[in-house]
């Protein structure tokens, strides 16, 4: 990072931080929603599947399940909630969740990079137009610089480290989807220019062609839209998993991959989102959303036909609604002399 707050001692203000308060509502009126939202959106015909990786063409546009994870650990769930799919993008917080919590805050900024660009996801202009060819751990160029960064020796300790960290935070053991991971290594050969391409800039942190098939291993582990909430329920409590009980990152991780999510978790649609729904959320490929209320729970969605910036088109309108009859938009208030 150039000069900017370096004067701020960081630790000091993070020692004296407080958080803003509140809880979802009642657990009857959760659900109650939850499934007036899933009825309200289950018809909607728009979006496409994604088939640029093969094996995700096979996914039935039909397909749509949503879940919500408090932080006091209630869980709340409809449709095909439970239906696994491949994470895709929404891995990307949570491995730059683990790599901000082994780096710290400063040294994962200063090599990652944390602005929006602006641009597609998997675009190798973002990387050219930066200063310092850094980008964000969101888009493609920075999520492979982020795995990249973790810990171990080896691809396979890598591997491991980031399976193992993604169970944490769902709460259980996750595996890979072997058949999508197969289609992937066959399909990414943008991604293997992009992590050469960082490479050049002195911007991949591991052997790029080896970071890629950590990345795309990463992208290929099944999950559901139940442990998408869990996962992101996590990171909205402080990093502890509210279901298990376990502390997967720091309470400070937590805030700071929660801003970049809010400036480009929708890909170039991140500030429509922003706009629409007021809370940091993160989209994938094979048509999941995390969606995450700072203190309260997250919301955890899946259905595979995605607008023209690769975002479930149910699971945008579905969270959208949850947000407002939630009472969840970050940004939302009302004068003082009209509340109860
Ligand atoms: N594995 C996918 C890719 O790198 C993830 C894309 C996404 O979910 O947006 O192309």
């Amino acid at each position: 990072m150039p000069d900017r707050w370096s004067d701020v001692d960081e630790g000091e203000l993070d020692a004296h931080m407080l958080v803003s308060t509140g809880h979802l509502p009642a657990d009857t009126d959760v659900q109650a929603l939850l499934e007036e939202g899933h009825a309200r959106y289950r018809s909607l015909g728009d979006g496409v599947v994604a088939d640029y990786i093969p094996a995700l063409a096979c996914a039935s546009p039909e397909w749509f399940g949503a879940a919500i994870v408090g932080t006091r650990g209630g869980v709340f769930q409809v449709g095909d909630a439970r239906h696994e799919f491949s994470i895709q993008s929404v891995s990307k917080p949570f491995v730059f969740a683990l790599v901000v919590d082994s780096l710290g805050a400063d040294e994962a900024r200063r090599r990652l990079g944390v602005n929006s660009t602006g641009l597609p996801f998997n675009s190798v202009m973002a990387i050219e137009l930066g200063d310092d060819r850094t980008i964000n751990p969101m888009v493609n160029a920075g999520a492979i610089a982020t795995t990249s960064l973790v810990p171990g020796d080896t691809a396979d300790d890598k591997w491991r480290f980031v399976l193992r960290g993604l169970s944490r935070f769902a709460g259980r053991a996750l595996a890979i989807d072997d058949e999508v991971y197969a289609s992937e290594m066959s399909s990414n050969r943008r991604n293997q220019g992009i992590a050469h391409l960082l490479d050049s800039y002195d911007r991949m942190y591991f052997d790029p062609d080896a970071a890629t098939d950590v990345y795309t291993r990463q992208c290929s582990v099944r999950v559901s839209a139940t442990d998408l909430a869990v996962m992101g329920a996590t990171l909205a409590d402080g990093g502890v998993n509210p279901v298990t009980g376990e502390r997967v990152v720091a309470a400070s991780t937590c805030r700071r991959v929660l801003a970049v999510l809010a400036t480009a978790g929708l890909y170039e649609h991140s500030g429509d989102w922003l706009y629409d729904v007021g809370l940091p959320g993160k989209s994938g490929v094979s048509g999941g959303i995390v969606t995450i209320a700072p203190g309260k729970g997250a919301v955890g969605t899946f259905s595979p036909p995605l607008d023209v910036a690769g975002n479930s088109v149910r699971g945008q309108r579905l969270t959208r609604f949850l947000s407002d009859r939630l009472g969840l938009n970050l940004f939302a208030s009302q004068p003082e002399h009209e509340r109860g």
